[in-house]
């Protein structure tokens, strides 16, 4: 293996750390604690792991915790009251409703609902219009994780030539837009593309957003380039325990590439660590404050 491994786990630790610092700050200074609220439909067992993971972190940084839980047969009506009331709490900054909602929910609805400025989500598109159009933003987190680790490895992004795989509103898009934003040159593909392994070896910036096991192989990667691997993919181990591997071919691509991520332990915990630091921002800005050095 030559690639140098991306330490997500460290690297969002390290960001938890600075959102600490900064709360902790605008609490002494401005008498303001950033508030969270989370909005779970339902009893997905993966959401109800995701709520309690990310309620632990933002207590963690020194920010409120609200938790907000709806029966998985509410009303559509009930779930925007109560996206309503939050928007009106001036005790919460930034809202998320833990999507995937149960059926019959009309999760885009839902997503309208919330007040721009509270969308830690960065999913509004209000705020997808504003990332398009260059200006700031509330941006997804886990492109913003993306941004993050890569420049780990390149300070500067001006003018690599980045490949994003995947076209989703989650991932793929505003991961074209963060990029386009740092001057990279970027190229968007997804299932219809001709010829991905070609495309894919001119890349010095490989993402992978696909959520299909190992899709991305070794030779598909040119020498020396950084890989992120956004996959999660679920496989049945050995005791019942589900065994998580990424849509890239891990050992394969690690011989090739400069730097990759893990999976598990890469693009994962830079997720929450993201949505922490746009749910510091957005209580910044709820009171005219300059966005915070996270
Ligand atoms: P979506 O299913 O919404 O999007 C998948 C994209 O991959 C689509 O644009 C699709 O193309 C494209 N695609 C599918 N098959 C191919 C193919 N054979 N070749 C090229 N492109 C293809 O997924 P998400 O964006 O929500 O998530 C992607 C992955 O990232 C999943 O594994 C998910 O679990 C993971 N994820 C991880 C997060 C983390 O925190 N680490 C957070 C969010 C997601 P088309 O548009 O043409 O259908």
């Amino acid at each position: 293996m030559t690639a140098r491994i991306i330490d997500g786990k460290l690297i969002a630790e390290q960001v938890r750390g600075r959102v600490a610092e900064e709360a902790a700050r605008v609490a002494r200074d401005h008498g303001l604690t950033p508030g969270l609220a989370v909005v779970l439909v339902g009893h997905d067992p993966a959401s109800e792991v995701y709520v309690r993971s990310k309620a632990k972190q933002t207590r963690a940084a020194g920010m409120t915790s609200f938790e907000h839980r709806l029966p998985a047969d509410a009303a559509e009506r009930d779930v925007l009251a109560q996206v309503d009331q939050l928007n009106r709490d001036p005790a919460v900054h930034g809202i998320l409703v833990q999507l995937p909602l149960p059926k019959g929910l009309d999760s885009q609805r839902v997503i309208a609902a919330i007040d721009p400025a509270k969308d830690v989500d960065g999913l509004h598109p209000f705020n997808a219009g504003r990332l398009a159009s260059g200006f700031d933003a509330l941006t997804p987190c886990t492109p913003l994780g993306c941004i993050m680790l890569t420049k780990t490895v390149h300070a500067d992004l001006t003018g690599l030539n980045a490949i994003v795989i995947g076209r989703s509103n989650l991932v793929g898009r505003p991961l074209l837009q963060l990029l386009l934003n740092e001057n990279a040159t970027v190229t968007i593909a997804h299932s219809r593309t001709r010829d991905l392994p070609a495309l894919c070896r001119q890349a010095d910036l490989v993402y992978a957003a696909v959520g299909r096991r190992e899709m991305v192989r070794g030779d598909w990667i040119k020498p020396g380039a950084t890989v992120i691997d956004v996959g999660i993919n679920r496989i049945p181990g050995e005791g019942g325990k589900d065994r998580l591997v990424g849509d890239v071919a891990f050992a394969e691509a690690a011989a090739v590439a400069g730097a990759i991520t893990p999976v598990p332990g890469g693009v994962g915990p830079m997720t929450v660590a993201c949505l922490l630091v746009n749910t510091l921002r957005a209580a910044c800005a709820s009171r005219g404050l300059p966005p915070p050095a996270v």
